[in-house]
């Protein structure tokens, strides 16, 4: 096996394990949504996107910690925020 074949398997080694690695991260992003809580009737808004969340929201908790809370999402509203497109924050609660 000469240089060149060495290398090219070590390119498609680091290839495959980023590539199983990627789908990972994304099949547990998948999971945390599709697992927020839906029994707290508050909700969360995000000053650095404009966005308000359920508490459990896997995005707000990437926000720096910067949260303020609203009593419902109809307060957030009032505020000027939008709703996020992933916890469904003016969905029913359960
Ligand atoms: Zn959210």
């Amino acid at each position: 096996m000469n240089n060149n074949m060495v290398k090219i398997a070590i390119v498609l080694v680091v290839a495959a394990v980023l590539a199983v690695c990627f789908k990972m991260y994304f099949t547990s992003l998948d999971e945390d949504f599709s697992n927020i809580s839906r029994t707290e009737t508050y909700r969360m808004g995000d000053h650095y996107t404009g966005f308000y969340h359920r508490p459990g929201c896997p995005k707000l908790k990437q926000t720096h910690g910067g949260g303020i809370r609203f009593e419902n999402s109809a307060a957030a509203k009032a505020e000027g925020y939008s709703a996020c497109d992933r916890c469904d924050p003016d969905g029913p609660n359960e």
